[in-house]
């Protein structure tokens, strides 16, 4: 094959020629070497044919583009001949001439062993405790959907009592070498084998339970400790309980999504606990002792003599368990008081005569109450 001419020479301008200028030769060049004009001239056709080829590729920034960075073998894609042919094949990574022409490192990344052991990847779940499992701890059995190593075949791939076998195409290294004509020169560039997918090994007889993947994906259970102190909506990660590895590698994580239902009397902010006890309309005034309830059960505080609607007290270390550390939250009890309804003619009357005997010192509030209001109209 005769040495291809430089297309700018073919038209006979300069490589930084304008576009116009290419058309212009174009025209000139067409017209002088046009076969109406020379019938039978071989040599006339020959470089008609030529210049059309060049002005094709000129004219096309794109192509021209390609032709000035690589020359022929950017456009053509039979340059150079041979399978595979142009360094633009859709199969052959241009990443890879570069990296065995740079030795790595330009551009391209490095493939990846696809021998190497991998960790698998991390697996997820949920669980719904209540909130006294959440305070307390507790252990539960979740449920969840894993990659595993097949058992049939031990996670070869390999049906029962065959084995893979050295992959012939590439000899079990897994790359092939191809010699390939680029614009650097013939090199020979190297990539993964098609027929084993660059493991070395092919399996005639795949596993029929795992289809020859070597991983199968089933249903596990698994009995998880919660600590005391989880809140809701926090993860916990169970190490090495997620999806099988590869190639002998560590499984994954197994993320277990915690949901806390909510108390029908407590509230959670932080590591205390919170809650509302109605008492009556007499135990705030006179005091007593009453009965709260705790996530540990039920004890008795005293309610001292005047205790306001709202009145909030604190029951030292009776909150959450903090999770990770030592110590607890403590319990706040916000008193609510209760107005009696449905009261006998008798209970009436009583009220009645202690309203008679209540004065200004037994209610001070609704005494500066008022006087704040005389002073705003006075
Ligand atoms: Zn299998
Ligand atoms: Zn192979």
């Amino acid at each position: 094959m005769a040495e291809k001419r430089d297309y700018y020479e073919v038209m006979g301008v300069p490589k930084n020629a304008s576009d116009d200028e290419i058309k212009k030769a174009y025209r000139k060049l067409a017209k002088k070497y046009h076969p109406d004009l020379h019938p039978g001239d071989k040599v006339a056709e020959e470089k008609f044919k030529e210049v059309n080829e060049a002005y094709e590729v000129l004219s096309n920034p794109e192509k021209k583009a390609r032709y000035d960075q690589f020359g022929h073998a950017g456009v053509d894609p039979n340059f150079g001949g041979g399978p595979g042919g142009s360094p633009f094949d859709a199969d052959i990574d241009l990443g890879d001439i570069f990296n065995s022409f740079f030795g790595g490192g330009f551009g391209g990344t490095r493939r990846q062993n696809p021998n190497a052991a991998r960790r698998g990847s991390d697996a997820e779940t949920s669980v719904y405790i209540s909130f006294q499992e959440a305070a307390k701890g507790c252990k539960q059995t979740v449920s969840y959907e894993k990659i595993d190593v097949c058992s049939s075949c031990g996670g070869s791939g390999a049906k029962k009592g065959t084995s893979a076998k050295t992959c012939p195409t590439c000899g079990g290294t897994g790359q092939i070498h191809v010699s390939q004509r680029t614009p650097f020169g013939v090199m020979q560039t190297t990539r993964t084998c098609d027929h084993c997918g660059g493991t070395g090994r092919v399996i005639d007889s795949p596993c029929p339970t795992c289809s020859g993947t070597g991983h199968v994906r089933q249903k596990k259970t698994l009995e998880i400790s919660i600590p005391a102190g989880i809140a809701d909506q926090q993860v916990l990660n169970i190490s090495g309980q997620g999806n099988a590895g590869t190639h002998g590698g560590p499984a994954g994580d197994l993320h277990v999504f915690v949901s806390v239902r909510s108390h029908p009397i407590f509230e959670r902010r932080g590591f205390d606990v919170w809650c509302e006890m109605p008492i009556t309309f007499s135990q705030a005034a006179l005091g007593a002792e009453v009965v709260v309830p705790t996530i540990d059960g039920k004890v008795s505080y005293q309610v001292h003599e005047g205790t306001q609607p709202g009145d909030i007290f604190k029951l030292r270390g009776k909150g959450i368990q903090k999770l990770g550390s030592r110590g607890r939250g403590d319990q706040y009890v916000r008193v609510t008081i209760e107005v009696p309804k449905n009261l006998t003619e008798k209970q009436k009357e009583l009220l009645r005569n202690f309203d008679d005997s209540a004065n200004d010192k037994n209610y001070q509030n609704r005494k500066s109450f008022f006087d704040k209001l005389k002073n705003l109209f006075d």
